[in-house]
């Protein structure tokens, strides 16, 4: 069971921004869960809390029923793509890939096993050798999802995983997510600030206004006028 449970929880910036401000949300396990909001909502701050790359200033952070106050990023089952995919510009796709299986010291073979594995089903095989700078908008978003999914987390957090895609590659990205998500069975939360991206992909969405949840549900409840 990986759900994930948010109690209470506000995050402020040294400059004294407080970009969550008493949020409380439950995600399921399994769950293709989208936060949807204008741009400076916090959308991407909940994010990095959840992660662990933000620390709260009050409330709690809980996956499956485990707190996770005070636990490291990469002690959370958690896997988080970036916006900018943040790959590394001077490693090939399969280093990128088991890039977070080197730092945890997994053996070599077991690194590069994982990296085939995972580049497989993200039909990056033939691209395992290139680096970033030779791949396209698509490649290189499909290589950021496979570093994430290599780690084996229980929850996928996806920071405006298609907004850097041209329109085509978008619906394609789209019909991917949704099958990868399925087949993973991972409790997935992205970011969006789409419309319609948030309605085509997601079991439930959580408005966000100001730091907070202004409205929460399926996206037949939440876009239904009354
Ligand atoms: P969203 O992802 O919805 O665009 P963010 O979480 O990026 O929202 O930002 C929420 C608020 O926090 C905004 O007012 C933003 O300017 C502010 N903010 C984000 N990152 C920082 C930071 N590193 N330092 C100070 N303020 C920040
Ligand atoms: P997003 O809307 O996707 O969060 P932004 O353009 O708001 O992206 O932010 C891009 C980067 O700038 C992020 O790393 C964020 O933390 C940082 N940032 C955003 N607002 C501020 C701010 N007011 N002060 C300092 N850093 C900020």
């Amino acid at each position: 069971m990986a759900g994930i449970d948010i109690t209470g929880l506000s995050v402020e910036y040294p400059n004294g921004v407080r970009a969550v401000d008493g949020l409380d949300l439950r995600v399921t396990d399994g769950e293709l869960f989208a936060l949807l909001g204008p741009s400076g909502c916090g959308k991407t701050t909940l994010l990095r809390t959840v992660a662990g790359l933000e620390q709260p200033a009050a409330g709690a952070v809980a996956i499956g029923s485990r707190e996770l106050t005070g636990v490291p990023p990469g002690g959370r089952g958690v896997a988080m793509v970036f916006q900018d995919y943040a790959l590394f510009p001077h490693m090939t796709v399969a280093e990128n890939i088991a890039y977070p299986l080197r730092v945890r010291r997994a053996p070599q073979a077991r690194q590069r096993e994982a990296a085939e594995r995972v580049a497989a089903g993200l039909s990056l095989s033939e691209l395992l050798d290139r680096r970033p700078g030779q791949l396209s908008g698509g490649q290189q978003q499909r290589t950021a999802l496979a570093r994430a999914i290599a780690v084996e987390a229980d929850v996928l957090l996806l920071d405006e995983p298609l907004s850097n895609l041209d329109a085509r590659l978008r619906l394609e990205a789209r019909t991917f997510l949704k099958r990868l998500q399925r087949e993973l069975a991972l409790t997935t939360v992205f970011v969006t600030h789409d419309q319609a991206e948030a309605l085509a992909l997601a079991d439930r969405i959580a408005v966000m206004e100001a730091g907070r949840v202004r409205q929460l549900g399926t996206p037949r409840e939440v876009f239904q006028r009354p």
